[in-house]
């Protein structure tokens, strides 16, 4: 089993409020790197010293924090109304067990049962305005457990279901583990920044103040995509597939990413051996989008461990799109130079 994604996957870390999976990777990774901080808003900003091969200075991005919801108000029979943090299907929610807080208070997001519904009511989305968290408590004071502006997060166990594993927050707990075993390797030719930052399911904030903060002279972004590769459909090809390898950018909603970088880690796939999958141009973001466009620019790509089932309480990610992220990662900034940067 692997260790290092279970234990990532199972911590707890709502956008703002990421304490807990921070100082897990912290303890993670502060024998492997020479200086470590924590800035404003939360981001953990470590460096690995180079060989002093490069005086480039990369930045590699993993965004720490998890989609989640919050408490907003509760209601005098004890039930807890809640706001999503990060984006939702509310299709996702009825009937799932949830931690709240820092106790981990254990919810049920309360559903009509089936027995009950009535015409009309099978076929329409339930709005998460009507939804409810019961914790059992009977009065206002949510039997002094929960406050509002707690977060609440999913219960899901990580496992592995043969090369595939199941958990929840893979976006992007799977990001968090490459660039920790990216800091567990031997030093890279430059000063490796690495930053897990928060926030980036509410709008990619912290990575905007890590960019402004570092000022790289390129960056790498580490992400799990959405996979929607099942089911088949007719004449629909997948955005991207599980078990096809890391997946590449080039467009998505906020960016066009880097064509120099997108050329160089293609180009490092190839003679690497590395399979992998141009992304599907179209919709979604990632911290690319706050990165590139802070200061002058800053050259910036994404990587990505392709995700079924993204933001709902259970993703399903590829081991082996996982292990290969970490290789061709690795090599992509081993083999990454101020030529690869040059511009006529
Ligand atoms: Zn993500």
């Amino acid at each position: 089993m692997n260790e290092l994604l279970k234990n990532l996957t199972e911590a707890v870390g709502v956008s703002g409020a990421e304490q807990e999976v921070r100082r897990l990777i912290r303890d993670l990774i502060v024998a492997h790197v020479d200086e470590w901080r924590v800035d404003a808003l939360g981001n953990l900003i470590a460096t690995k010293k180079g060989t002093g091969a490069s005086d480039l200075r990369v930045l590699v991005d993993a965004h720490m924090d998890e989609v989640g919801l919050m408490i907003t108000e509760i209601g005098s029979d004890g039930m807890l109304k809640f706001a999503p943090v990060g984006g939702f299907d509310s299709h996702a929610l009825l009937g799932k067990v949830v931690q709240i807080g820092a106790r981990k208070i254990t919810g049920i997001i309360g559903a009509k049962p089936i027995h009950l519904l009535e015409r009309g009511q099978y076929d329409s989305v339930v709005d998460i305005d009507t939804m409810r968290i019961d914790i059992g408590a009977k009065g206002k004071d949510g039997n002094g457990k929960v406050k509002v502006g707690d977060r609440a997060t999913f219960v899901t166990q990580y496992e592995e279901l043969g090369k595939t594993a199941v958990a929840k927050a893979f976006d992007n707990r799977a990001g968090c583990a490459a660039l920790i075993e990216l800091l567990r390797a031997e030093p890279y030719p430059f000063d490796l920044i690495a930053a897990f930052t928060v926030q980036e399911e509410v709008g990619l904030r912290g990575a905007e103040v890590v960019a402004y903060n570092v000022h790289p002279d390129a960056a790498l972004i580490l992400e799990c995509t959405p996979a929607y590769d099942l089911p088949n459909e007719d004449d629909v090809s997948p955005n991207v597939a599980l078990g096809k390898g890391p997946a590449i950018y080039v467009m998505d909603a906020g960016t066009i990413q880097d064509p120099r970088l997108v050329a160089h880690i293609t180009r490092t796939a190839v003679a690497h051996n590395i399979p992998y999958q141009i992304r599907k141009p179209g919709g979604g973001g990632t911290n690319t989008a706050a990165i590139q466009r802070t200061g002058a620019g800053i050259p910036a790509a994404t990587i990505a461990i392709p995700g079924r089932y993204a933001h709902t309480p259970t993703m399903m990610i590829h081991l082996d799109d996982y292990a290969n992220v970490v290789k061709l990662a690795e090599a992509v900034l081993r083999s990454l130079t101020a030529e690869v940067l040059r511009r006529d």
